[in-house]
C-alpha cells in the first residue's frame, strides 16, 4: 500500500506531499459516472481532474506522474448512499449492543472504512449512527485509511417510530438521556417544536444531513412497514432546520403514505421506498428526489437472518416485503424515478466491502442495464449524498476520486465483487490501494 503517513510529518506537510501531487492516467477505458465510455486520459493535480482526452490527445504536464492502465476500466470512486458504520459483527442487534463495549464497536468501524476503501468506496452517506460523524476528522487527518464520509449523526424518530428501540426503556433509546453508549441511538421528538430541536441538536452533534423515520420498518420490533410516523408538519420543521444549515433530509419511508408525508414535506432522498405508489413515484420525480432501495440488506436477511440470530419479527417482515419491494422500484424505475445505490449494511454478517452486491441487484431484480447500475452507484449515488458537483464524475474540475478495475465491469458488473479486481484507488487526488504491478494478474 502506497499510503503512508510519517510520524513526524505535519499534517499541512502530508498535504503538500501527497495532495499536490500530479498525475497522468494514461490508456483507460473510461466510464465517466454518466453514460460514456471511451478510450482515453485523465490527468490529476493538486487532487482535482483537469483534464479528461479521449485517445492520447492529452497534453500530459512534464512533471506528472505517468500511471499506464493498459487498457483497463477507469470510472468513477463507487459511492454506497445508505450504511451505517457502527461494527456490527453478529445478526442479533437485540444483545449485541447491550453486551459489548461501545469502544469495541467504534474500532470495528475502523477497520470497516478501511474495507470499504480497498473494495472501491470511496465515498459513503452514513444513514445514522454517530460514529461515523465522530470518526470524519480521523479520517480527513490520514489516522485511519478510509472513504469521504457524509454523516446523518443522530437520526430522529417519533415515540413509537422505527428509531425507538421498543422493548428498551426510553430514555436509554434517546441519546440525551441514555447512560449507556451504543452505536444506534436516536432523538426522540414529537410534534414541530420538538422536532425543530432535535434537527437542531443532530446538527449540534456533526450532522451532514438529517436522517428521519418517516414509516414503520423491517427491523423495529412493534411497527410496520405501512405505518406513517413523523406527519408532515413534523417534517416541514425538520427540513425548514436543515435547509436553514445548507443541509437535506434522508428518510427511511418504507409505506406509501408516510413515503408521499416525506416528498410533501421537502425530504430529498428516500430510502428503502418499499410501498412506493404511483402517485409516490410521481412526487419524487416532480421533486427531483432520489431512492435508494437498499435491496442488499433485505437479500442478506434473507440468505443467512435465520443462522445469524436476527429476531424473528425482523424475519417475518422482510419475507412479507421482499417481492411488493422488487415489484415496486421496477415501477419506479420503469418511469424514469432517479435511484442511487445504497446497502443498508452495519458490518459483519452485512459486510463492508461487500456493497457492490446492490449494482448486481439493481441489475438482476428490477432490470438495469449495467451502464445504469453503474451510474446509480457514481453520479446518481453523488447526489442522493448532497455532493454531485464534487464526486461521482470523471469531468474537470471534479475530485479525483477514481478506481481502476481489472476487468470490465460493464460486460461482468460481479467483477467488482472481487476486491482484487479493484486495482487501484484514489480519493481527492491521494492512491489508497495500487496493485497494478502486481506479478500474478
Ligand atoms: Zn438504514
Amino acid at each position: 500500500m502506497i499510503y503512508s503517513f510519517a510520524p513526524e510529518e505535519t499534517i499541512l506537510q502530508k498535504h503538500e506531499r501527497v495532495i499536490m501531487a500530479k498525475y497522468a492516467l494514461i490508456n483507460a477505458t473510461i466510464f465517466d459516472g454518466i453514460d460514456t465510455i471511451f478510450k482515453g486520459v485523465v490527468i490529476v493535480d493538486s487532487g482535482r481532474i483537469v483534464d479528461v482526452a479521449r485517445d492520447t490527445k492529452a497534453e500530459i504536464p512534464r512533471d506528472a506522474q505517468v500511471i499506464d492502465l493498459d487498457g483497463k476500466f477507469l470510472m468513477p470512486g463507487l459511492i454506497d448512499a445508505h450504511l451505517h458504520l457502527v461494527g456490527m459483527r453478529t445478526g442479533d442487534f437485540v444483545k449485541e449492543p447491550l453486551v459489548t463495549p461501545y469502544e469495541t464497536f467504534v474500532v470495528r468501524a475502523a477497520s470497516d472504512l478501511f474495507k470499504l476503501i480497498m473494495a472501491g468506496y470511496t465515498t459513503v452517506g452514513d444513514a445514522g449512527g454517530l460514529i461515523a460523524a465522530k470518526l470524519k476528522p480521523a479520517i480527513e487527518e490520514g489516522t485511519i485509511c478510509g472513504p469521504r464520509v457524509v454523516a446523518a449523526g443522530l437520526p430522529l424518530s417519533p415515540t413509537f417510530g422505527h428509531g425507538d428501540i421498543h422493548y428498551l426503556p426510553i430514555d436509554w433509546v434517546d441519546y440525551r438521556s441514555s447512560k449507556k453508549l451504543r452505536p444506534l441511538m436516536t432523538l426522540i421528538c414529537d410534534g414541530a417544536d420538538e422536532c425543530r430541536k432535535a434537527a437542531r441538536y443532530a446538527l449540534r452533534e456533526d450532522a451532514d444531513f438529517i436522517k428521519i423515520m418517516a414509516t414503520g420498518g423491517v427491523l423495529s420490533q412493534k411497527d410496520r412497514p405501512e405505518y406513517r410516523q413523523f406527519t408532515p408538519e413534523e417534517i416541514k420543521a425538520i427540513v425548514d432546520e436543515a435547509r436553514a444549515a445548507g443541509r437535506f433530509v434522508h428518510a427511511h419511508a418504507q409505506g406509501a403514505e408516510g413515503i408521499k408525508n416525506a416528498l410533501i414535506g421537502g425530504v430529498k432522498v428516500i430510502a428503502h421506498a418499499i410501498f412506493i405508489d404511483d402517485e409516490g413515484i410521481e412526487l419524487a420525480i416532480k421533486n427531483n428526489a432520489i431512492l435508494v432501495p437498499t435491496f442488499s440488506i433485505v437479500h442478506r436477511l434473507l440468505e443467512i437472518g435465520d443462522k445469524i440470530g436476527v429476531p424473528e419479527w425482523g424475519l417475518k417482515k422482510s419475507r412479507e416485503v421482499y417481492e411488493a419491494h422488487i415489484e415496486n422500484i421496477k415501477r419506479a424505475y420503469n418511469r424514469g424515478a432517479k435511484i442511487a445505490t445504497g446497502t443498508d449494511y452495519v458490518g459483519g454478517f452485512f459486510p463492508m466491502g461487500g456493497n457492490s452486491l446492490e449494482i448486481t441487484l439493481l441489475i438482476e431484480k428490477i432490470g438495469m442495464t449495467p451502464i445504469e447500475a453503474l451510474r446509480a452507484a457514481t453520479s446518481t449515488a453523488a447526489e442522493a449524498v448532497g455532493l454531485h458537483k464534487e464526486i461521482g464524475r470523471i469531468a474537470p474540475g471534479y475530485s479525483a476520486d477514481l478506481i481502476v478495475v481489472k476487468e470490465n465491469p460493464i460486460e461482468n458488473p460481479k467483477c467488482l465483487l472481487n476486491i482484487d479486481n479493484i486495482v487501484l484507488v484514489m480519493k481527492n487526488g491521494e492512491i489508497y490501494k495500487n496493485k497494478l504491478n502486481d506479478t500474478h494478474k
